[in-house]
């Protein structure tokens, strides 16, 4: 086993694991702010309004209409001289009231829903406004994560292209062991001896271990167990 060859590859995959954390990260950090989310519900809320009240105005506009038509068709009879009978005639005149009654009642609700028309148009457009700040600000925010992505992605291969090439110049005994070293601790198998200090769990390391670091000999931390090597 070559301490010095692992030592070199732990420092690869110690790099590549701090590069995928990042990259997790900046990732997250892209996901739209609270505030810009608010910003697009509220523009949709207000195109779904805007929608409804211009809907009923319509619908109200179409049915004072026809309540015109229906009146004038029975003002035409009653004023046409063909209806001579009392009853009839009665009849005609409380049905063009009555209509003449609903007409009004109908008109007053055009009106009321062409206030909210014009109400849910300015609030449309206060939205879109508020909502395209919204997005311009949160570009330009988020313009420095995306960059970062972008270099943490070709770093991230060009590290995982090294590492592949460097793992074939070690014997697959020691890759498999220091494989499954790495998986029980947390990521880092072997790490570097400052004078007598292993730097995987900062406690001292008598000076016979230090020795066998130096002379590049397969050594492990009594404490952490992960491998020694010389920095
Ligand atoms: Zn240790």
């Amino acid at each position: 086993m070559n301490i010095h060859q692992l030592f070199q590859l732990q420092k690869l995959d110690t790099e590549i694991d701090d590069k995928k954390k990042r990259l997790g990260e900046v990732l997250k950090a892209q996901n739209e702010p609270p505030a810009l989310r608010a910003a697009r519900q509220r523009a949709e809320t207000a195109v779904a309004e805007l929608q409804k009240w211009q809907t009923k105005h319509q619908n109200l506009t179409l049915e004072v209409n026809s309540l015109n038509t229906k009146a004038k068709n029975s003002e035409n009879r009653l004023y046409s001289g063909k209806v001579t009978n009392p009853k009839e005639l009665s009849d005609l005149q409380h049905e063009i009231e009555s209509l003449g009654r609903r007409k009004s009642a109908l008109e007053d609700e055009v009106l009321e829903a062409l206030v909210m028309v014009e109400d849910a148009q300015a609030e449309k457009t206060a939205a879109d406004e508020a909502l395209e700040t919204a997005v311009a600000q949160w570009d330009k925010q988020s313009a420095h994560l995306k960059a970062e992505q972008n270099e943490l992605a070709l770093a991230l291969h060009k590290l995982m292209q090294t590492r592949k090439t460097r793992a074939t110049t070690i014997d697959a005994t020691s890759l498999q062991e220091y494989e499954q070293l790495r998986k029980q601790k947390h990521g880092l198998a072997v790490v570097g001896l400052r004078v007598n200090m292993c730097l995987g769990c900062r406690t001292t390391v008598s000076a016979n271990t230090v020795k066998a670091v130096d002379e590049g000999r397969k050594v492990y931390c009594g404490d952490c167990g992960r491998l020694l090597a010389a920095l």
